[in-house]
């Protein structure tokens, strides 16, 4: 056996109620002045922490946006040392994660998460980030937060149209953790454990959307998810989740969600290892169609054409997802992704 681990140092906090330690971890961070960053929607929420934490929070700033837009952050970086800020308290999903790891890489500010939805941004030294329309991804530690706390009562608000298609692109990190072309065996378990908390969890929620117990295996299963997606590398689904995303401006998590049985049945002769373990995790014998049937019960788009995509896109979106090399378990050819888009667009079981 040979591998390479490389850990990220974050610290987690996990719980139920965890999100009243937030004053104490900012104090142990040494933040006194923090900007409270929130998406407009999470206004109020973001307002409640800042009341909670008393003069630690110097601003309220609900201006994150998906794909971290570079003027946002721009404005955000100026209000927050217009009160000189000296750290980061994000709330939200992966899009105020994002502003937060983007005011991290031009200012070093320390940066405190507290997650709302499945998405795993929080534990990768990964930014995207969109500039005149084009997004750019880039890896560094300086985006790492230094502090996570995951509290499942936060994320009980979200709607099944926003819980279902979240922990789908959570599982999404997992599966191909599983076939990564430098997969190790830490980082193995903990995708196979992450699917199988989320396969558990996520059916329960599309009935009983509030469900405590469920909130917490999801989570719990979405921060292994993040772990693994910052540990190793991804391949043809997140390249092509990445494309489709960017070139036609799709939303992120019910992209993923769709797309995800399909990607895994593309590599299903190519990786029978990862597969039987995706396989084992939701305790169905063929991995992409247990991902397939899973997919049916919590996406809100179940085929591209619902997405609103047409076949002229799935050619030029083939063409753009084989113009960089990049690692699969299965050659990537424009043929093949053009047959696996199809598929997608039709809706058909892969
Ligand atoms: P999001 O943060 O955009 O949230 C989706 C919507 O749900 C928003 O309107 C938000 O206000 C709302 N919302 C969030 N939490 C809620 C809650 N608890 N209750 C009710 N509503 C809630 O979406 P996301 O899927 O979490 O994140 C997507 C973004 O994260 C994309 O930009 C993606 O590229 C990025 N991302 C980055 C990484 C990384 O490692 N860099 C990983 C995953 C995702």
């Amino acid at each position: 056996m040979e591998f390479v681990y490389n850990a990220n140092p974050s610290r987690v906090i996990f719980g139920v109620g965890a999100r009243s330690k937030v004053a104490e971890e900012l104090d142990r961070l040494g933040i006194k002045r923090a900007i409270v960053l929130s998406t407009p929607g999470h206004a109020l929420i973001a307002g409640e922490f800042a009341e909670a934490i008393g003069e630690r929070a110097a601003i309220v700033y609900p201006g994150a946006a998906q794909h971290a837009p570079v003027e946002v952050t721009e404005a955000a970086v100026q209000a927050a040392a217009s009160v000189e800020a000296d750290g980061c308290l994000a709330i939200g999903g992966g899009s105020t994660t994002g502003l937060s790891k983007a005011i991290a890489l031009r200012t070093d500010l320390p940066q405190l998460i507290v997650p709302t939805t499945f998405a795993g941004s929080e534990m990768t030294p990964i930014i995207g980030e969109t500039q005149g329309g084009r997004k750019m991804t880039r890896t560094t530690s300086r985006v790492l937060p230094e502090t996570v706390i995951y509290d499942p009562e936060l994320t009980r608000t979200m709607p099944r149209f926003i819980s279902g298609p979240s922990g789908m692109n959570a599982i999404a990190h997992s599966v191909e953790a599983l076939y990564a072309k430098d997969r190790n065996p830490i980082i193995s378990m903990m995708a196979q454990e992450s699917i199988a908390a989320l396969g558990r969890a996520l059916p329960v929620l599309m009935d009983d959307p509030r469900n405590l117990g469920a909130h917490t295996d999801a989570l719990y299963g979405a921060w292994l998810a993040g772990c693994c997606l910052g540990a190793v590398g991804m391949a043809i689904h997140h390249k092509l989740c990445h494309t489709l995303g960017g070139t036609f401006n799709l939303p992120h998590a019910d992209l993923h969600a769709l797309m995800l049985p399909y990607s895994a049945a593309y590599n299903r002769q190519a990786a029978p290892e990862a597969m039987a373990r995706v396989a084992a995790a939701l305790g169905a014998q063929d991995g992409p169609s247990a991902l397939f049937d899973l997919m049916h019960k919590t996406a809100r788009y179940k085929s591209f054409a619902q997405l609103g995509l047409t076949e002229e896109d799935l050619d030029k979106a083939a063409e753009l997802a084989v113009r960089n090399p990049y690692y699969n378990p299965r050659p990537v050819t424009i043929d093949s992704v053009r047959e696996l888009l199809q598929a997608a667009y039709d809706g058909a079981r892969p």
